[in-house]
């Protein structure tokens, strides 16, 4: 199989930098000299790369996951062979460095991938965020050269992957609220604590997890670690019974007298909240692209079920209310679509995107669930029953409004970076 980087190559990369370069000039937009000797676009053509990979994981996607995605979800499997495969083709390392094994591609190319595979199989999407963005993206930035090693290099492959713990039982969105305690003994942390809803956490090798190291300085008190699975200590709790996504595994992590050692600290003590706010930034932009894979199956499935049914001796697809629920589909994922890469271009051009971030994959997932409800309607009572897809990715759309912050906390997020926009004007 190709690799994503024989895709793209070193040459198509340099016309990515390219693209973003264009993106950061300040253009003088008003004068005429730039009207008349400069053409700039505003169409969000992709560079050539990314259109390439976009082609390699959505041929991937139709070929290896569609096909398998209804059996995932009524038997709740773990697709192993498809995720190494995944792996061969360098998308379970995507934004890792090449010297490290990983893709070495950029966030943009992140955010593509992500919703091809999803549009695909939205249980592969997510084994497929947690572990690039949740398990690497800490390590990726924090890891000392022994824990790349150890830690990174071997998860590139997709024949090993890893899991992120920071949610509780007693807290979620409220991450800075963290109970499980970290405690020095000797050159050994002992961990003590739940970690809840662990995407990945049955298959999972290794878990970045966050414990308080200090209660008294809440969340400065808290650290990033990362802990191999098995070990003596760590266990796992019931595999969740969940309503969508259910080809990826979800559960307890619990943590006993788990003893590790002084060197799987990551980063600095008292460092693990940034770490995880950091980590959930990126994450975004990956939710945000699963939320689009989803939405846009969801116009597929309408699209091609519209153009064959028949109500009063025409196409469903004639009728004018069933176009504008097509238009009002298509309108919002673009939209959202655009938002999505836009976050990505932002983290990959090194400014700040945390507001465009949440507003991604606020936008993403809303329109993920509303393309799915609205997918449901057209299709009529196929869209309730099994035999057709839309009330699977009704049911995986759900989630995407739930992790890595809810729609909630995506607006406060975007609504605090608005104030203090405002207030740096004043
Ligand atoms: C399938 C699945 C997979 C997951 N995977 C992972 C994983 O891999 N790793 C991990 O660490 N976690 C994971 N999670 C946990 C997930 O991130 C949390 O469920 C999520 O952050 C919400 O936290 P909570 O469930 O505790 O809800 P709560 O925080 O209790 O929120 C309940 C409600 O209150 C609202 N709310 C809370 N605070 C505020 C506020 N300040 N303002 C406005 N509204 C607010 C919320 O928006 C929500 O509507 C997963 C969860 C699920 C269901």
């Amino acid at each position: 199989m190709t690799s994503l980087h024989q895709f793209v190559s070193r040459s198509s990369r340099t016309l990515l930098r390219n693209f973003q370069h264009g993106q950061k000039r300040d253009l003088p937009l008003l004068s005429s000299q730039y009207t008349q000797t400069r053409s700039v676009s505003l169409v969000p053509d992709l560079p050539e790369s990314h259109e390439m990979l976009r082609t390699t994981c959505r041929d991937f996607a139709e070929g290896e996951l569609k096909p398998i995605a209804a059996k995932l979800d009524k038997e709740h499997l773990f697709p192993k062979e498809q995720v190494k495969k995944m792996g061969e083709l360098g998308l379970m390392s995507i934004t890792i460095k090449e010297e490290l094994g990983g893709a070495g591609l950029d966030y943009l190319a992140y955010a593509i991938a992500m919703e091809e595979i999803s549009r695909g199989c939205a249980s592969s999407g997510v084994i497929m965020s947690a572990h690039n963005s949740l398990y690497l993206g800490p390590l990726k930035k924090f890891a000392t050269k022994d824990q790349a090693e150890k830690y990174i290099r071997p998860f590139t492959t997709g024949e090993r992957i890893g899991c992120f713990a920071l949610s509780e039982p007693g807290n979620g969105s409220d991450a800075g609220a963290a109970s499980t305690t970290a405690k020095t003994s000797g050159d050994k942390f002992v961990l003590n604590g739940t970690k809840s809803w662990i995407t990945n956490g049955y298959e999972s090798e290794a878990t970045v997890v966050f414990a308080t190291t200090d209660k008294g300085l809440k969340h400065k008190g808290i650290s990033a670690f990362v802990v191999p699975k098995p070990t003596k200590g760590l266990s796992l709790g019931k595999k969740e019974d969940k309503l969508g996504i259910r080809g990826s595994s979800t559960c307890n992590l619990i943590f006993e007298d788990c003893e590790i050692s002084k060197d799987n600290l990551i980063g600095k003590p008292g460092e693990g909240f940034k770490i995880a706010m950091m980590t959930l930034d990126e994450g975004r932009i990956g939710i945000a692209g699963q939320g689009l894979g989803i939405a846009q199956a969801s116009l597929d499935c309408a699209m091609e079920y519209a153009e064959k049914r028949i109500a009063f001796g025409a196409p469903i697809l004639r009728l004018q209310s069933i176009q504008n629920k097509i238009a009002d589909m298509a309108m919002r994922i673009e939209a959202a679509r655009l938002l999505t890469w836009r976050a990505a271009v932002l983290k990959d051009a090194g400014r700040p995107f945390t507001k465009e971030a949440a507003m991604a994959k606020l936008a993403a997932s809303e329109t993920a669930t509303f393309a799915s409800h609205q997918a449901i309607q057209i299709l009529g009572g196929m869209g309730y029953v099994s035999d057709m897809p839309a009330e699977r990715f009704y049911r995986d759309a759900r989630i995407t409004e739930i992790y890595e912050g809810t729609s909630e906390i995506q607006r406060l997020v975007i609504a605090n970076n608005i104030i203090k926009e405002y207030s740096n004007k004043a």
